[in-house]
């Protein structure tokens, strides 16, 4: 889809035209000097709208800066979303306007094609909570809308994606610590792909050092500066003469600072080093948040170009598994058309990554998917509903020291996928805080240990299991199981089930969709109808139709069998229920 790109500054308007599929860009531009001689955004909008007409434009995606709480994805504008933007305006106030003048204008010139939203802080949207709350009264961080938002959306979420197709997989298979180090810069820890923490905060003013912001400090050097200077002045120095540009008291360019630091200038060698030292801190305190990291991700002008850079933020980091090869890193030059370049040592168990950014072609994305997933999907087939309550699945040494050596599993019923069944047998799970007895296995036996518990199981049992696809057992949460002949403790192999709809060929071409597709799936003719999001599809021609959710999902759905006063699990492993799901959309996210 060719769609042209609009990033509407306050003095500026950036454009492109981009084809969404093979990423080839097709025109690029700049209108500059907006708000002098009577030169408005109207103005150059129709300018740039003129000058991509060849290009037969299908879609337009327009960058905005401040999505508040509401926008967790990129969004078809209409009038209805326009005045949700509006809303944002306090919290991004100068930026949201620029990009509403520009969203205005693109609209009035183009009014048949469809106009995406593309907002800056999406990406991190459903950050977990304990992550995106500050620690302030409750009450007045409500009502001021006071949490971190964080910015770079789509640059955090389109080098994590390339970092991921590197690293041979998929993005959910990762826990990536990505570094935007340009003029602003931030860090973002992208969990199995998902943003679970960033430095930007409530405004791009929180986290790391910048070219001319002053990241992290003290919220009481804050106050006072705004006692002694005011808040505008405070704003100021904060924003404009801070970071690189106010340590060195040269410049925000970090080529100027490194020319100067080799003459030997304090001011420019501190600033370089107070740079350092901040994105290495949060490198630490990012792979611990993910229980570990898989990979680095270094972009932006500063993580593109500087080999220095790059050096002091990722020496002395080999505790964590990232080892520096000097030379790649020396050599590394990466491009729009060749944009990864691993600069690891060979035997490093992190890789460390160099991609070139690239936000105009994820915006573009992001605006084809929007249009393209906004098409409801034609096909109402309904599809069976199967509830997994919790379940043990072993290999051949787990039954061994749980039931003695050589024993064999007794079939009590068979399961829907063929070849599966639930088995008599049943252990014991033992957490930290309590124990869940009676699991049942299912058969047959298989290469690696899973187990699968609801989240209302994880409280319980007092571990953070991860929500993940079956199979992705690799630093997923400890448990201790017990049988009739001996215990066993597993350091990993614990999940939460990822919702997921098996279904052959024929099925997938009905629907309209791929094997590894998200969708949504709408759940009706129960109670509480429920729409379920990042529905996994999975195709294989062994596999019979069939939607499979935990017993958490179920009871939302008020689905399965529930017991009176209080959520008991069936102890059936299936449950087969009357309730249609028919798959509404695809995930406007994939
Ligand atoms: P960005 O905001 O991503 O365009 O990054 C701009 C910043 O990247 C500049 O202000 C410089 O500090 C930095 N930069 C660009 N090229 C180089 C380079 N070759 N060496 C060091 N820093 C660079």
């Amino acid at each position: 889809m060719k769609v042209l790109v609009i990033n509407c500054g306050s003095s500026s308007v950036k454009y492109q035209v981009v084809e969404s599929d093979s990423g080839e860009r097709l025109a690029a531009g700049v209108v500059e000097r907006i708000g002098e001689e009577g030169r408005t955004h109207s103005a150059a909008v129709k300018e740039i709208v003129e000058a991509t007409k060849e290009h037969g434009v299908e879609a337009v995606g327009h960058r905005v800066v401040h999505g508040g709480p509401k926008f967790h994805d990129a969004t078809l504008v209409d009038d209805e979303v326009k005045a949700a933007i509006e809303a944002c305006v306090p919290l991004a106030p100068l930026h949201n306007p620029a990009n509403l003048a520009g969203l205005e204008a693109a609209r009035a010139a183009l009014p048949d094609v469809p106009h995406v939203a593309v907002f800056d802080t999406a990406f991190h949207a459903r950050m977990p909570r304990r992550a995106a709350t500050y620690a302030i009264d409750r009450e007045l961080a409500e009502k001021h809308q006071l949490r971190r938002y964080g910015f770079h959306g789509t640059s955090h979420a389109f080098v994590a994606r390339l970092a991921a197709e590197h690293l041979g997989g998929d993005l959910r298979d990762f826990r990536i610590i990505t570094l935007h180090l340009g003029n602003g810069a931030s860090a973002c820890a992208v969990e199995y792909g998902s943003s679970v923490e960033t430095s930007m905060g409530l405004t791009p003013l929180e986290g790391l050092v910048m070219g001319t912001r002053s990241g992290d400090v003290d919220p009481g050097l804050v106050l006072k500066l705004a006692r002694e200077l005011g808040v505008d002045e405070t704003d100021r120095v904060l924003n404009r003469e801070s970071g690189l540009k106010g340590l060195s008291g040269l410049s925000n360019d970090l080529r100027d600072l490194q020319a100067k630091a080799a003459e030997g200038h304090d001011g420019a060698r501190l600033a370089i080093n107070v740079f350092a030292h901040q994105a290495r801190k949060y490198i630490g305190a990012y792979a611990t948040v993910m229980g570990g990291v898989d990979a680095i991700v270094l972009t932006a002008g500063i993580g593109e170009n500087s080999a220095d850079m790059r050096r002091r933020i990722l020496q002395r980091l080999e505790f964590l598994g990232v080892r520096l090869d000097e030379e790649k890193n020396f050599d590394a030059k990466v491009s729009d058309d060749d944009p990864v370049r691993d600069i690891g040592a060979a035997n490093a168990r992190v890789r460390t990554l160099v991609i070139a950014t690239n936000e105009e072609l994820e915006i573009a994305r992001q605006t084809a998917a929007q249009v393209q997933g906004a098409k409801t999907i034609a096909v109402k087939k309904p599809i069976p509903i199967a509830v997994s309550a919790r379940h043990v699945h072993l290999t051949r040494e787990s039954l061994d020291v749980l039931f003695g050596e050589g024993y064999e599993l007794t079939p009590y019923k068979p399961l829907s996928q063929p070849g599966q069944f639930a088995a008599e047998e049943k252990v014991n799970l033992i957490g930290p805080r309590a124990r869940i007895d009676g699991v049942r296995i299912l058969g047959p036996l298989r290469p690696g240990n899973q187990i699968e518990i609801s989240r209302t199981d994880e409280f319980k049992l007092g571990v953070d299991a991860p929500v993940r696809h079956s199979g992705k057992v690799k630093n997923s949460a400890p448990i201790t199981l017990e049988g009739p002949k001996g215990t066993l403790h597993l350091e990993e192999g614990l999940i939460c089930a990822w919702r997921h709809i098996h279904m052959t060929p024929e099925d997938a071409a009905a629907y309209g969709v791929k094997d590894k597709e998200y969708v949504e799936v709408a759940i009706k003719g129960g109670p509480r109808d429920l729409i379920f999001g990042d529905v996994l599809v999975r195709v294989k021609d062994s596999y019979a139709l069939e939607m499979h959710i935990d017993t958490d999902e179920a009871n939302a759905a008020e689905l399965g069998r529930i017991s009176e006063g209080d959520i008991v699990y069936t102890d059936v492993y299936v449950e087969e229920t009357q309730a249609e799901a028919v798959i509404q959309s695809k995930s406007p996210a994939e």
